[in-house]
């Protein structure tokens, strides 16, 4: 009787835990905007490549509102209108 309750609380925990894990599953589902809003905080800020000033060649960049950059290799931060 004592194993029977144990097996039986067993196999409730473990229901319920799947149970969890699949309703979970579907609550955080990527639902392309969702998930769109934590890939970009900032809707202005994009990366593309341009030129760094201090490494003197091409790098990748996050570009910024304002028309500034930065620079994703050293960091620099290149202000607006200038190329
Ligand atoms: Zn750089």
């Amino acid at each position: 009787m004592n194993e029977q309750t144990i097996a039986l609380g067993a196999a409730v925990l473990m229901a319920a835990l799947i149970l969890g894990a699949l309703l979970s599953r579907w609550y955080f589902a990527p639902t392309g905007s969702h998930r769109a809003t934590l890939m970009r905080p900032q809707a202005a800020e994009v990366n593309d490549v341009g030129w760094c000033p201090a490494e003197q060649q091409e790098r990748l960049h996050a570009y910024h509102a304002d028309g500034s950059r930065m620079c994703w290799t050293c960091r620099t931060r290149t202000p607006g209108g200038a190329s």
